[in-house]
């Protein structure tokens, strides 16, 4: 028995435990999980004391913008941050980058700029859009992970959104291909209805977050929600809804679910960590759609999180340059929607969790385990198991810091949490068994690898 390196800790979180462990790490992959002193006597020791080592981060939805929109983020800085955050793969979002993901030749222009610039392992996922059905097989067989599509305007005029006679062809062919589909579920109808009701009452003020909330409202979820159900019970087609945030279509979801419908959902740490009560006017930084609502809301997304109904939590990290936040108008309605915080997942769930009694090991499933099996990356990422990649994060769940820009390595700073204080201290990242950060070090040189299908 032998080791490159063995990581122990008191506190190692295993698909069946919490426990002291020993982790023997070989060529990249765990080889054996033993008792705490039950190591080779030659290999060399990373000892984590008491604090927690769980399995790398998997966060499955992450915008970095690059080729196209570099200035808005990159290869380079979303992937340090990520390793800073404790995330070993990061799955990269097909649109806000040019061109965007939706040809085999648009991900060719993505692997070119990503190949040597990823400090973490990084994976692709391909778009849906109107006029690109004929590209979806070949862009699967060229190791897209899945696919999403939006059914309300994207933002960016390259990337369009599909209407439900188009959604339904692509949902053939994704389940022909046995592809994932990831939705942004939010339909134009009731948007539009809104923002005409909110005008007949004059103008309303584009400072206050109330007239953004009012302009987004839960209706255009469940509407959207409504319909992924129908397309996923006709077509067979596996469905995943991104960033949800209605309280009010999680009864429907539960159903669907109870019916045995290939159906799962995600949300993001700001429709659990933020309130819509709390959003000053004017503070652009919280504007992301759908919206933040209100804590009671919120609540409900945190016990569909606890039964299960909601299986993760990920980040939607997406920033711009901060002069698209309209920070000197504060003017929610132009301002640019998205929400920065890929380095700060792990301790914004944890402090939020840990308040509501939540385990160390449900925190595992929601972050790592969870967001691998929709990728399809179960069997080698996202769990502490003999034969996975050697990835690891150790972290301090008890120590706290304040969010601060000088701390985050994303290439833009702006954030809602600046000020925060929160819980759980990220000390180090291991990617296949090489240390990618420790304590505000990275090593000389990025050790990331593209994740594709043909690598499973
Ligand atoms: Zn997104």
């Amino acid at each position: 028995m032998s080791a490159d390196l063995v990581i122990r800790s008191q506190k190692v979180v295993t698909p069946e435990d919490l426990a002291p462990a020993s982790i023997h790490i070989q060529d990249g992959r765990i080889t054996a999980i033993a008792g705490f002193d039950d190591y080779p006597p030659d290999a060399p020791v990373f000892d984590a004391g008491n604090s927690v080592v769980m399995p790398g981060l998997v966060d499955t939805h992450v915008h970095i913008n690059e080729p196209g929109r570099t200035e808005w983020e990159g290869f380079a800085s979303a992937t340090r941050a990520a390793a800073a955050g404790g995330v070993a793969t990061l799955v990269d979002m097909p649109l806000n980058c040019i061109p965007a993901t939706t040809t085999p030749q648009a991900l060719q222009a993505k692997l070119a700029a990503a190949r040597g610039n990823c400090w973490v392992d990084v994976g692709f996922w391909g778009g849906v859009v109107p006029e690109n059905v004929g590209h979806l097989r070949p862009l699967f067989e060229a190791g897209v992970l899945g696919f999403k599509c939006f059914l309300i305007p994207s933002g960016v005029e390259e990337f369009h959104c599909v209407a439900e006679s188009h959604l339904r062809i692509a949902c053939h062919e994704l389940k022909r291909l046995g592809a994932v589909l990831i939705v942004h579920a939010e339909l134009p109808g009731p948007v539009d209805e809104a923002v005409r009701a909110l005008n007949k009452g004059g103008s309303p003020d584009p400072r206050r977050y109330s007239t953004f909330l009012n302009s987004r409202p839960q209706k255009a979820e469940n509407e959207a929600v409504a319909l992924v159900i129908r397309l996923c019970r006709e077509t067979g087609c596996r469905m995943h809804i991104v960033h949800h945030s209605s309280s009010v279509a999680l009864p429907a979801l539960r159903e669907a679910r109870r019916e045995g419908l290939p159906i799962t959902v995600e949300t993001c740490p700001h429709y659990l960590c933020l309130a819509a009560e709390d959003v000053p006017d004017g503070a652009t930084q919280f504007k992301c759609c759908p919206p933040i609502r209100e804590r009671d809301n919120n609540e409900a997304l945190w016990a569909a999180l606890g039964e299960g109904l909601i299986e993760m939590v990920v980040s939607d990290h997406s920033p711009c340059p901060p002069e698209m936040k309209m920070r000197e108008s504060g003017n929610f309605l132009r301002a640019w929607g998205g929400i920065s915080s890929l380095q700060l997942r792990l301790p914004l769930t944890w402090t939020a969790a840990r308040g509501r009694g939540y385990s160390l090991r449900q925190l595992t499933e929601w972050l790592c385990r969870a967001p691998a099996r929709l990728v399809g990356l179960h069997n080698r990422k996202g769990a502490i198991q003999k034969g996975y990649d050697a990835d690891l994060v150790v972290w301090d769940p008890e120590a706290s810091f304040r969010v601060d820009g000088a701390l985050l390595h994303h290439r833009h700073k702006l954030t809602p949490y600046t000020g925060q204080v929160l819980n759980g201290v990220v000390e180090a990242t291991f990617l296949r068994g090489r240390k990618v950060f420790e304590r505000g070090w990275f090593p000389p040189a990025p050790a990331g690898a593209i994740v594709s299908r043909e690598t499973l």
